[in-house]
């Protein structure tokens, strides 16, 4: 709370109650300190610091409880209150405690607690006014502790944690709290907003030019397994398609990227995923490059959403399809390999991908292996042979591959997804996807709204 919300304490009396409560809360705190002075030896920075660290949390967390209690009198001393439900009046039932960690430290308070017989709930207006969770540790570190947990396992963010904050949470706190989030964190959320995608094209437009705007495709292969039940054993593994998109803006200096997205699922609801996302895309302020390795199912979908969209094949893949051949083809001859590689790839850099499949119908197979690398590649550039215009590509400056933005990729399904050991339950894994990708999205704020929203009533 900010200086604002002290001041809108009205009555002159409680603000001056408040401030000489917080001077007995200091003189306390003194006192913790005081103890340095009655060492016989002079203490280090990083030893005084310690002790900061370690008294501070009363001191605040008391300081915390005595702005409640000031703040929020009336609520805590209601003998009345509508039911949320109907309205009627209902007389207190009991005072209940409840224990509060924050931040700042723990807080305790007594509330009084209502029952409306009408509709048999209980309820806690109090509760309400200042947004509880049903958890001890509150929201404000529930959202710390999932933001952590996206990048370092449950176990590890738990020691993390307590070692930055000195507070204590436990492993199991996080990853619960971490799939209560997870299952609210919503592709609407999850994507920008029109108005914030519209923000990020306009600082990628010069006056001359529409920006580029890529729409790169890719699935990724995760490490899955069964739910199991109490009394099974973990079931084995099997790996299963994460289906995405990335989609950023080349500006002159840099890459602006706009939203991310992907999900262990199937290819019609990446279609209907992506459909959401380009409806919230301004497609006439943008030129737009649609980028993908030969996959079928994510041009059918990238075309229906960005009708206008260049279709570019990825260059790097399409090089590693040329790779394999030479392998194959010229294994005991590295370097006459190598000079077909880059004859074959420099030909399709200038357009010229009918000279290339000419040639390989030409070539003779070395070995069976070989001959079956060589007709897969035929097949692959003849499904995509309009999209390999990569000298025009590069002169009206699309790009010719995610090269650059790999990274991205890794960086939401690689590195916490792919962790030795780590087999994913596909509902977990997909939390853990949509969460990684809001943090990435410039969305975590809004999707963690949304989630405390939903758990903030408790009736
Ligand atoms: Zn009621």
């Amino acid at each position: 709370m900010g200086p604002a919300c002290i001041a809108q304490i009205s009555d002159p009396d409680s603000k001056e109650q408040f401030r000489q409560m917080i001077h007995n809360e200091v003189d306390e705190w003194v006192d913790e300190l005081l103890c340095v002075f009655d060492e016989d030896r002079q203490p280090t920075l990083m030893e005084m610091s310690e002790l900061f660290t370690r008294t501070k949390q009363k001191f605040l967390g008391d300081c915390l409880q005595r702005m409640i209690e000031e703040k929020y009198a009336d609520l805590l001393e209601q003998e009345y209150a509508s039911c949320p439900k109907c309205a009627k009046r209902c007389k207190k039932r009991f005072d209940s405690p409840k224990e509060m960690v924050t931040m700042q430290g723990a807080v305790g308070v007594i509330r009084p607690w209502f029952f409306c017989t009408d509709c048999s709930i209980g309820f806690s207006p109090f509760d309400d006014a200042i947004e509880v969770s049903r958890k001890k540790h509150q929201f404000d570190i529930q959202k710390k502790a999932v933001n952590l947990s996206a990048d370092v396992t449950f176990s590890r963010g738990s020691e993390i944690f307590e070692d930055l904050t000195g507070q204590s949470i436990s492993d199991h706190f996080i990853h619960e709290t971490f799939e209560a989030v997870g299952s609210e964190a919503h592709l609407e959320d999850v994507i920008p907003t029109e108005e914030e995608i519209a923000k990020r094209i306009k600082q990628a437009s010069t006056n001359k030019w529409r920006p580029i705007l890529v729409v790169a495709s890719d699935g990724a292969h995760l490490p899955t397994r069964p739910k199991a039940g109490r009394s099974d054993k973990r079931g084995k593994g099997q790996w299963q398609e994460a289906k995405g998109f990335r989609i950023y803006l080349l500006s002159k200096s840099r890459i602006i990227h706009v939203a991310s997205w992907h999900q262990i699922q199937n290819e019609a609801d990446f279609g209907k995923d992506l459909a959401l996302a380009a409806s919230r895309i301004r497609q006439d302020s943008v030129r737009i490059a649609l980028l993908g390795d030969g996959a079928d199912w994510l041009w059918k979908h990238m075309r229906t959403c960005f009708p206008k969209g260049r279709e570019i094949l990825d260059y790097y893949h399409c090089a590693e399809h040329i790779y394999k051949v030479a392998k194959v083809q010229y294994g005991d001859r590295p370097i006459k390999g190598l000079q077909w590689v880059e004859g074959t790839i420099s030909r399709l850099f200038f357009s010229e991908v009918d000279n290339v499949i000419t040639g390989l119908r030409r070539m003779k197979p070395n070995n069976d292996d070989a001959k079956e690398e060589i007709r897969k590649l035929i097949v692959y550039l003849k499904n995509n042979r309009g999209k390999t215009h990569y000298r025009g590509d590069r002169a009206g400056g699309y790009p010719i591959g995610s090269g650059g933005i790999e990274s991205a990729n890794k960086f939401i399904c690689h590195t916490r997804m792919k962790r030795s050991g780590a087999w994913w339950v596909k509902e977990t894994g997909n939390e853990m996807l949509r969460i990684h990708c809001a943090i990435y999205n410039g969305t975590y704020d809004k999707v963690f709204n949304t989630y405390k929203r939903a758990h903030v009533h408790h009736y």
